[in-house]
């Protein structure tokens, strides 16, 4: 059976929601094939009580330490994880999507000789066999992936944010600590990590979110909109481009270079429904779409959808509130 090991990231003494995204899939594989969980974080001894968040989460939490490894530094990350992988036989290697984890994967894989599968939103078992469901060509099409043998080899997946849903489980955890032995020499030095700047509003908090996207065309429909929120005592949210556009602050994206949010209800205006938008939205409770391409994908994941003009559609809503 193998054992499946999920990365813990983490940054500034905070575990990121990428690593509860790895630890579900992990959970569902679990449920589909069985096999221990384990959780591997990298961290100094001084911020050793990170882990206490994992507690209860995996049967094995592997805690491994040193000064140099307090934050992500991509040579010694490697190595160290590398030489850990090795004194395993069959395993499977989860690691949430972040820049990072990409990085991790891929070059785990080259120095393990092992398969990697990117990207992952979904798994399935058919005949005893498991398809890995991922998107291909920016989304364009949905495709099936099966690893030959996969029982029988150690591989590596990394897994789309949101695609599967986090549960808190009660599991007794083993905690096995061990001092990293570090002899590399590095050609990369982290001068340090600046926390990102924050609006005033956390869009993952809110009940209630409007995501506008290049549909809204001009910034001069943006008031039409922020009155929208108000009187729907919502937050607004964007699209990549209605952010590239800088009609909102880059912590205002939604999807997978953005936020996951999971409001009470998300109004999608004028947003296509690309699979790095839907990604950040998909868990809403009640998701309405006005687009006015009725073939937009963004109406395939809407509870409700109306299909017209936006800007004809918002003012008649404003007029009835
Ligand atoms: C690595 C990577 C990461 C990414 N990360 C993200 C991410 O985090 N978040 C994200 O959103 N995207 C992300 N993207 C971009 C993503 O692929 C899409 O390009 C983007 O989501 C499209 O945004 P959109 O729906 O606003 O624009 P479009 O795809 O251009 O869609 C605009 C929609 O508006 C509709 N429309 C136009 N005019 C009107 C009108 N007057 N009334 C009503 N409807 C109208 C159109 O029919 C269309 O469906 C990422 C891409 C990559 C490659």
């Amino acid at each position: 059976m193998k054992e499946i090991i999920v990365f813990i990231e983490h940054r500034f003494s905070e575990i990121l929601n990428n690593s509860y995204d790895a630890l579900a899939f992990a959970y569902k594989w679990q449920s589909l094939r069985g096999g221990e969980i384990s959780c591997l974080i990298l961290t100094s001894e001084e911020k050793r009580e990170i882990f206490n968040n994992l507690k209860d989460l995996a049967n094995k939490i592997y805690l491994i330490k040193n000064k140099l490894l307090e934050n992500y530094h991509p040579e010694l990350y490697l190595k160290v994880i590398k030489d850990f992988l090795k004194e395993k036989e069959n395993y499977l290697f989860v690691l949430g999507q972040t820049s990072n984890a990409y990085e991790l994967a891929s070059s785990l894989a080259i120095e393990l000789s092992t398969p990697v599968i990117t990207d992952i939103n979904g798994i399935e078992k058919v005949n005893n066999e498991i398809n890995f469901i991922r998107y291909f060509y920016g989304g364009k099409i949905c495709g099936k992936i099966n690893i030959l043998d996969f029982n029988k080899k150690p591989f590596i997946v990394t897994i789309q944010s949101g695609s599967f849903k986090f549960e808190k489980r009660d599991i007794k955890s083993e905690i096995i600590e061990r001092e990293a032995n570090i002899d590399i020499e590095k050609n990369i030095e982290i001068l340090g990590y600046e926390k990102e700047e924050t609006g005033e509003i956390d869009i993952t908090k809110s009940e209630i979110v409007i995501g506008i996207g290049r549909g809204l065309r001009d910034k001069k429909n943006l008031p039409m909109v922020e009155e929208l929120a108000k009187k729907l005592k919502g937050v607004l949210a964007g699209s990549r481009p209605a952010i590239d556009a800088g009609w909102l602050t880059k912590d205002r994206q939604v999807g997978s270079s953005g936020k996951t949010i999971k409001p009470k209800l998300y109004l999608a205006l004028g947003i296509s429904g690309a699979f790095q938008h839907i990604v950040g939205i998909k868990n809403s409770d009640l998701i309405i779409a006005i687009n006015k391409d009725p073939n937009a994908p963004i109406f395939s994941v809407s509870h409700y959808g109306i299909v017209e003009d936006l800007t004809k559609v918002v003012p008649a809503l404003l007029k009835k509130l």
